[in-house]
Parts: structure tokens; sequence; C-alpha cells
């Protein structure tokens, strides 16, 4: 058994340490490398795993939506995000998987003790990771306002969701204003506040609209909390940055690997405290 991430860029990547410490906490002496695969590439890299005993392997960008035509079966919820994020030979076969948006649900249930089914949830992004988000709080019963700068994406996005809670929404400080009154949840799947990107909120004020108790969820961990969660933890909010999410969707795609499932928490504690040294998170 031989697993890797394919990314470009992908050296950076946290998933070596996150699978390399499941891997070492359940006993398996199971190499997990990165691997640089550029766009493209990607037809010769499956030729090329194949012929080289990897079992399974994780997708970041440029590849979560070209992978999909190549592989011969994909998983219904990947299906429905149009990205997969793993991919496993079962029989000789590629088969696609995404774990993002379940592994957002599972952090949120465990780190904040949010519950989708009736929530309301303004979500602010449209790209990929707000798309898996969205659609699995919509699929756990949410509503979820999807507001993005350009609002096409948010359409898009929106008539993607089979159970049609989600909703598409623009990004002005009023909307967001508006929308955060009626939400028990706020969730930022932009880049704005991540360590590295030149911009900002330009204003925060939307989340003192946000109702007592809510709860604010960064799916950014470096910096382990942007200016978005310190703002909403000043104001008394609860909290979660992305890390939980990262190490739970981690979680899932080792049992697609395993094809068995495992014991989620022990397998996220070991992963987090790979990751804790590094980044000087906070515990979850
Ligand atoms: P993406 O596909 O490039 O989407 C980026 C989103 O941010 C788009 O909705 C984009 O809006 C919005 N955006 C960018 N700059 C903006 C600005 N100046 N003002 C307003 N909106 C802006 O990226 P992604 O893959 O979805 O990732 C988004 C974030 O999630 C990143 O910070 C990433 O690190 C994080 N993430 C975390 C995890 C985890 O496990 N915790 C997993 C995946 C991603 P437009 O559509 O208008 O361009």
């Amino acid at each position: 058994m031989k697993l890797e991430v394919i990314g470009d860029p992908v050296l950076h990547s946290k998933s070596p340490a996150i699978h390399g410490a499941m891997l070492a906490a359940l006993g398996l002496d199971v190499p997990y490398t990165a691997h640089v695969v550029r766009r493209g590439e990607l037809p010769d890299y499956l030729r090329w795993a194949r012929d080289s005993g990897v079992t399974g392997f994780n997708a970041t960008m440029p590849h979560k939506e070209d992978l999909l035509p190549l592989l011969d079966e994909i998983d219904p919820a990947a299906k429905t995000v149009g990205a997969v994020n793993t991919v496993c030979l079962r029989d000789g076969r590629w088969v696609g998987f995404s774990t993002d948006g379940a592994g957002a649900v599972a952090a949120l249930r465990d780190g904040l003790g949010v519950e989708p089914a009736g929530l309301t949830a303004t979500l602010l992004g449209a790209g990929g990771a707000a798309r898996a988000v969205a659609l699995a709080l919509s699929a756990a019963g949410a509503r979820v306002w999807v507001c993005n700068r350009t609002l096409s994406r948010a359409q898009a996005l929106c008539r993607q969701d089979p159970h049609r809670r989600a909703m598409p929404m623009d990004f002005a400080p009023a909307t967001l204003a508006h929308l955060c009154r009626e939400s028990g949840l706020l969730v930022n799947c932009t880049n704005l506040g991540m360590a590295g990107c030149p911009r900002q909120f330009e204003k925060l004020d939307f989340l003192d609209a946000l109702p007592d108790g809510a709860a604010v969820f960064d799916l950014i961990y470096h910096p382990a909390e942007t200016e978005l969660l310190a703002r909403a933890r000043r104001r008394g909010l609860n909290t979660l940055n992305g890390l939980p999410m990262l190490v739970n969707q981690a979680v899932l795609a080792l049992e697609h690997f395993l094809d068995r499932p495992l014991d989620r928490k022990a397998m996220g504690s070991a992963a987090a405290a790979a990751l804790a040294p590094a980044r000087n998170t906070r515990p979850f």
C-alpha cells in the first residue's frame, strides 16, 4: 500500500504530516508522500500511479475538478459537489470521493456543538471550498445564504444544490448585516484573512448583527485566529478555525483509503498533535 497527495503547489501540504501521524497511530507502515503533478499531467499520473503501487491519493489544486472525467467511479456526494479530493484504487478501478464538506460538518458538530438541521447559515464565498461546505450544510438540513463578490458564482453553486436550501446573495456589507441578523452560523470560505493573501475584510461590522450565541467558523487555519475570528471572539461568539475541518476531512479520507471505519476521535487527536507544535494552534 502506498499513498500520496498530488497537486501544484503541494510541497507545503499538511497532508503528509496528518496522514503520517494517523498511520503511525494505527501501527501501519504505509508511506504517504507529496507529489507535484502539474495541470494536464493527470492521465500520465494515473497510469504511473497504477504501475507504481499507489493505492490511493488525495488531490488538491488544480486537480479536484479535472479528475472527475478520468475516474472509473465517483461517489454521489462528490458528483454533487463536482470535485474529488480523495481517490482510491478498488479492484483495479479508480474511485473518487469528496471529504471536505463532511469534514466541515463534523468539525462544526464536534468543535462547536453546531447541528445544521434547521439552522440558518450565512456563508461567505463561492469557490471550491464554499461549494463543498454549502452543499454539505444544506444536505444536513441547514438553510444557507451563499454570499459572493461574483454573484454569478454564488448562483451557479446554488443551482447545484439538490435540496434547494442554498440561496445566492451578493457580498455588499448591508446584505451581510441583514442576513447575519437571521443566522445562527457564519462561515468564511473566502481567502480574506489568510496568511499571504494581500486582502482583508474591509469591514467586519456584519459580525455585530449576529445574534448572541451564534457561531463563527473560518475555514482558514493560518493564521490560527483571523481578524474575523478575533473580533467574533471579542464579541463573545463561539469561534472555530479551519484546522478541525482539515483534520476531519483527512480522517474521512483515510477511512476510504483503508476501506474501514476508524476511531475518529483517536485519529483526530493523533493528527492534531502532529500539527500543533508547528502551528501553535488552539486545542479542539
Ligand atoms: P477559491 O476556489 O479560489 O475561492 C476563493 C473565494 O474567495 C471566492 O469565493 C472568491 O470570490 C473569494 N474572494 C477572494 N478574494 C476576495 C476579495 N478580495 N473579496 C471578496 N471575496 C474574495 O478558494 P477555495 O479553494 O475555495 O479556498 C477558500 C479558502 O478556504 C482558503 O482560505 C483556503 O485556505 C480555505 N480552505 C480550508 C480548508 C480546510 O480544510 N480548513 C479546505 C479548503 C479550503 P470570487 O468568486 O468573487 O472570486
